[in-house]
């Protein structure tokens, strides 16, 4: 199949909910005036790969492209751009694209070299393929292209092709020496690599060996061996639904869906996980895990509760971040006044309504209702992605910041109690106060 062809059954992904029960496939996602504003498909394919473990990220464009990466700075990888010109344009890159991997490589030994096609470079018919050939064979290193040019889809659309082209480039390349019956793949995205390990060790703790976890500080080798696990389990990654699916369909791999976001959430994502290894011992040490887990969080879950007790919140966050803390909300009796939708998937979306369960109302088109809402509600405090708090300044209301980017787990039975804490800090803190209060010659 072409590059081409795979590209373009990813638009009919037969995982997704809105494919569920039609006979006819729906195509998932429509370019729309305005798509942009949640990030293309280029920012969602680096976004994916990133975490990659002594990889170097050559993003073939003009020097713009490379300023949606600057949110993973830790990134445990190097990013690099072609930076191309006007000349570039005319004449075509491909020295330049050619050069730059030799520069790569001679300079960082990276162990392997992802090249991103952007708009421009998709545009003007270079034949890169040609040169990765040439190059992988001189070099000796995977060079692997994603063809994830931003004008193809949003974020998701770009991750999706990152995890697809991964697997199809690199797994299934090498057999682990040593597999366990308890090993599974975590698969996540948009996650902060502290999140990832937040699940690796809890999973361990009941048992389970991790054996490749993307989005998480995977390396080559890792990757090479991951269709030998025993389950893939996507944690709030949906764009992974086509790598799960077509892992499933190449090594018979089950997979499911979860999410760690609360204490319900958790403990069903723990006995989901187990279910489908149909192992009496495994679930009679999970049940003991969860009862001792639940217990204790509980206990220490008395004292936030009466801080937090009719507080009002309302979340403007994007894709998974939309539906995740409302468990947790609930969890500690703080009202939700409204969510905001607009920067999610029809997943997420469709998550939002089951869980808020007709209390508090759902913003579909802007974010200009914001104010609105905090005024008429008299929110206490705004959950928002990163640089998003503009409606919390304006109402003069506190707001919490939560982004991938910012490190901070929540995930887990000791992820309800570290969001707790820092609810309560946040609408404690004198910072607001301050800050709000009218300047002496007002
Ligand atoms: S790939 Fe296209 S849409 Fe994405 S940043 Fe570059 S030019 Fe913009």
């Amino acid at each position: 199949m072409s590059r081409y062809q795979s590209i373009k059954e990813l638009f009919n992904e037969s995982s997704c909910s809105h494919n569920a029960d039609t006979e006819k496939k729906v195509t998932c996602e429509r370019l729309s005036p305005g798509t942009m504003i949640g990030g293309c498909s280029f920012e969602g394919a680096i976004q994916a790969l990133l975490p990659f473990k002594n990889a170097a990220h050559l993003i073939h464009s003009p020097s713009t492209c490379p300023q949606v990466t600057y949110l993973f700075q830790d990134a445990p990888s190097s990013i690099f751009t072609t930076q191309m010109d006007a000349h570039d344009l005319i004449f075509g890159g491909e020295d330049k694209l050619s050069s730059s991997i030799t520069y790569i490589y001679t300079h960082i030994h990276p162990d392997v070299i992802f090249i991103y096609l952007t708009c421009v470079s998709s545009l003007i018919g270079e034949d890169i393929e040609r040169i990765i050939n040439t190059q992988q064979e001189t070099l000796g290193i995977p060079i692997i292209l994603i063809n994830a040019a931003g004008f193809m889809g949003g974020v998701p659309f770009g991750a999706r092709i990152a995890g697809v082209t991964l697997m199809q480039q690199l797994m299934g390349q090498k057999e682990p020496f040593d597999a366990l019956a308890y090993d599974i793949n975590l698969i996540g995205f948009n996650a902060s690599l502290n999140e990832m390990n937040a699940y690796k060790t809890l999973l361990e703790s009941i048992g389970f060996r991790i054996h490749w976890m993307f989005g998480g500080g995977e390396d080559v080798e890792q990757t090479q061996k991951a269709h030998c696990a025993k389950l893939n389990v996507l944690i709030g990654a949906k764009p992974m639904g086509s790598l799960a699916r077509k892992m499933k369909e190449a090594w018979d791999i089950p997979w499911v869906e979860v999410s760690f976001y609360g204490r319900h959430a958790t403990s069903d994502a723990i006995r989901s996980i187990v279910e489908t290894f149909a192992d009496g011992k495994l679930t009679r040490i999970s049940e003991q895990f969860i009862a001792r887990e639940e217990k204790s969080l509980n206990q220490a879950l008395e004292s936030c509760r009466t801080v937090l007790k009719d507080k009002v919140a309302l979340l403007d966050l994007k894709g998974k971040y939309s539906w995740q803390f409302i468990p947790m909300l609930k969890e500690l009796n703080v009202r939700i006044a409204a969510t905001a939708i607009y920067q999610c998937t029809q997943d997420d979306s469709e998550k939002v309504f089951e869980l808020l369960k007709g209390q508090g109302m759902v913003i579909r088109d802007s974010y200009e209702e914001l104010e609105e809402i905090i005024d008429e509600e008299a929110v206490d405090i705004l959950l928002c992605d990163v640089h998003h708090y503009h409606a919390a300044a304006a109402s003069k209301i506190a707001f919490m910041e939560v982004s991938p980017v910012l490190q901070t787990s929540f995930i887990g039975y000791a992820g309800v109690l570290s969001f707790a804490h820092e609810l309560i800090q946040t609408l404690e803190d004198p910072f607001f106060t301050t800050v709000f209060q009218k300047a002496p010659w007002e």
